[in-house]
């Protein structure tokens, strides 16, 4: 059986690796820049789930194609849920994940791992044929003290999900998947997708 193919709005090639990982040969993920689009999608609005929405609509507007989108935003209780609906470009504009990652750090200089405390929260908008649906997944973890791993992106070396003793950017995509606040709503999607 042939693919079916579904749009996913991000430029964000570790988001579309991640979650093709996830939806297996079943789905054909397309790109924006694939049907012409190459600049940024807006995401302008204070909460995870409208800038999901936003950003799915965007491209549901332009092209009339059956899409998804994702926002992402990491907690930190310490920081009274910062950077959250920020995290993109929570040192600045532009948008600059390493320093995003030193920032944390330092905000978070001298604080005990137990204090610590974190979450991704990972909301998935899918537009089908005009009609919303959304998905949410969320993973609880640490911040760690020191960056530490090579593998994934944005926050993954500072991240250590619970029952965990490695950051994200320790584990295979497999592992991270299975666990992670992205996987989870993707899980979602899926179920909801193959009804
Ligand atoms: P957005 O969903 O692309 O707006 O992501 C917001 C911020 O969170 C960006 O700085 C991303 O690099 C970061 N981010 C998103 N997903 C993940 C993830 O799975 N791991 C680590 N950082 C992430």
């Amino acid at each position: 059986m042939k693919p079916v193919k579904i749009v996913f709005a991000t430029a964000n090639r570790n988001k579309v690796i991640e979650i093709a990982g996830k939806l297996g040969d079943g789905y054909h993920i397309v790109t924006p820049a694939e049907l012409g689009w190459e600049e940024d999608i807006p995401e302008t609005h204070e909460t995870i789930p409208e800038n999901a929405v936003e950003k799915a609509q965007f491209i549901w507007d332009k092209f009339h194609k059956s899409c998804f989108a994702d926002d992402t935003g990491l907690e930190v209780d310490y920081l009274h849920g910062a950077p959250g609906v920020y995290s993109a470009r929570y040192a600045g504009e532009p948008k600059n994940p390493a320093q995003n990652v030193v920032k944390l750090l330092k905000e978070l200089e001298g604080v005990p791992f137990e204090q610590r405390t974190a979450r991704f929260r990972c909301v998935i908008a899918l537009i089908e044929d005009g009609r919303l649906h959304t998905f949410e997944g969320i993973c609880e973890g640490h911040i760690s003290l020191e960056p530490m791993g090579q593998l994934g992106f944005g926050y993954d070396p500072v991240f250590i999900p619970e029952g965990k003793d490695v950051t994200m950017a320790m584990m295979s995509l497999e592992d991270k998947n299975a666990i992670s606040h992205r996987g989870r709503a993707v899980e979602k999607l899926i179920a909801y997708l193959n009804k």
